[in-house]
């Protein structure tokens, strides 16, 4: 825990830790301590970790990177992250994301972004460590903790966990309670792991787990002991390589490391099989209609009143004007355009065309994946992301629509509600990390696990 405050001290630079909880973690790990001593060491006992901003944590500033819930300390702890502490593991800090986890770049923070400890070659571009979890992936990357907590909406764990050479998982919808996370669209939300290794995932994401009353979309479903699961054994599993996830103008270099995946797979001793999933080029636009729908209805809460930031008012100005107001300098633009696009699309006007034909769309993706699935295909193998990290502002000044496409290999996994592993595959000719995922049938992420440990 001292090794990884003084380490998080040394690279301000990188923007990764919003808040620092030094003497929390002191804390705790003495207490940590106390526990090995005794011979009562649970699963994570004295390991020091990183929590995304997204967490509630009782007493901790927990802002979603936003100028809307500045001050905000909350009373209580998130489900996740009160299970981690009980497994003991030790809080660090809060780190960076987009705000309210609405972006690919982390470059929407309030906090200004986080920044990729990786480069390419000589060049000193600094570059997106992705998002929203991006203060997750960089603070790991760059071994200022061990590991960290993400959340996944439409690919917020895989997309960093790719751009920064390190794995994480989004669970199975249901997996991990969504209590005490800050909602951004809540049929979609997954909180999950960024780790070093996948072995690190399977034990954090079982720390991570639980039924919950709290969250009525958490499940009751016992959860393995998904390291025990990690037999490296995938002889006789198939499979499948979707040809839709195949798109025009992808780097040849992001080809070459999905056949190379496939072939290490094989090597192993599974079956690779070519699979349709036909819905697939719909994701993103459904992704883009459904996600913002559900914010704009989430985000209505931050009113000035019940949290965080107030305007200031001047002589006259009513309730009206206090809403507005608020709401204009509490949140950025990303969340904004996000609102506006969300408000738009479950008017009265527009429902139908849009809302509704989203989520019949999302169905159809479901079905896709649940007749591979029926087929006997044990999971997908796709490429994480469209490319490697990008240069900070890169994308930002391209119109939003450019920053969305980050987006097209990772949305559907959320949308049919799948777990779903980003795992390091190599580096490409600029020497930057690539990520592959595989996508797995809901509630076997032991399974998703264990092949991806084959891969690794
Ligand atoms: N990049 C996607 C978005 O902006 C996904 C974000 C997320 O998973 N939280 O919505």
């Amino acid at each position: 825990t001292e090794a990884c405050l003084a380490a998080i001290d040394a690279a301000d630079a990188l923007n990764a830790f919003v808040h620092k909880t030094p003497e929390i973690a002191l804390q705790r790990a003495e207490a940590a301590d106390a526990r090995i001593r005794a011979g009562d060491a649970p699963s994570m006992c004295g390991l020091p970790v990183g929590i995304k901003d997204l967490f509630c944590t009782r007493g901790v500033p927990s802002q979603a990177a936003s100028r809307i819930l500045e001050g905000f300390r909350p009373e209580y702890e998130s489900t996740v992250s009160q299970n981690l502490k009980d497994s003991g593991a030790v809080m660090l800090g809060k780190l960076n994301m987009d705000e309210f986890a609405m972006g690919s770049s982390n470059e929407t923070s309030c906090y200004g972004n986080a920044v990729n400890p990786w480069r390419r070659g000589n060049d000193d571009t600094a570059l997106t460590p992705g998002g929203s979890s991006g203060g997750s992936a960089t603070a790991v990357a760059a071994d200022l903790c061990l590991a960290a907590t993400g959340t996944d909406t439409g690919g917020s764990i895989r997309q960093p966990a790719a751009f920064t050479g390190i794995t994480g998982i989004k669970p199975t919808y249901g997996r991990c309670s969504r209590w005490g996370i800050v909602a951004f669209a809540s049929s979609l939300d997954q909180a999950g792991p960024m780790t070093k290794s996948v072995r690190d995932a399977a034990i954090m994401l079982e720390a991570m787990c639980s039924h919950d009353p709290k969250d009525s979309t958490s499940t009751e479903i016992p959860v393995p002991d998904f390291e025990a699961m990690l037999t490296g054994d995938i002889r006789g599993k198939k499979i499948g390589i979707p040809k839709e996830y195949r798109m025009d103008g992808m780097p040849d270099e992001i080809e070459a490391l999905w056949r190379s995946g496939a072939e290490m797979l094989k090597a192993a001793g599974a079956e690779i099989v070519d699979i349709s999933l036909p819905h697939t080029k719909y994701a993103l636009p459904a992704y883009y209609v459904i996600a913002p729908a559900e914010a704009s209805s989430n985000l209505a809460r931050y009113d000035g009143v019940r949290y965080g930031h107030r305007a200031k008012l001047a002589q006259g100005d009513g309730i009206t004007e206090m809403y507005e107001k608020t709401r204009a300098e509490g949140f950025g633009d990303e969340v904004q355009r996000r609102v506006m696009v969300g408000t738009y699309v479950l008017s009265a006007g527009f429902y139908d065309a849009y809302y509704n034909r989203a989520r019949k769309v999302r169905t159809l993706i479901k079905r896709d994946f649940e007749e591979v699935f029926a087929q006997g295909v044990d999971a997908i193998l796709t490429p994480a992301t469209p490319s490697s990290a990008f240069g900070l502002g890169e994308m930002a000044e391209a119109d939003p629509v450019q920053m969305y496409l980050n987006d097209v290999f990772t949305v559907t996994v959320n949308l049919a509600g799948l777990p779903g592993i980003a795992v390091p595959a190599g580096l490409d000719r600029q020497g930057l990390p690539l990520g592959l995922q595989l996508i797995g049938r809901p509630w076997d992420e032991g399974d998703l696990l264990n092949t991806a440990f084959a891969l690794e």
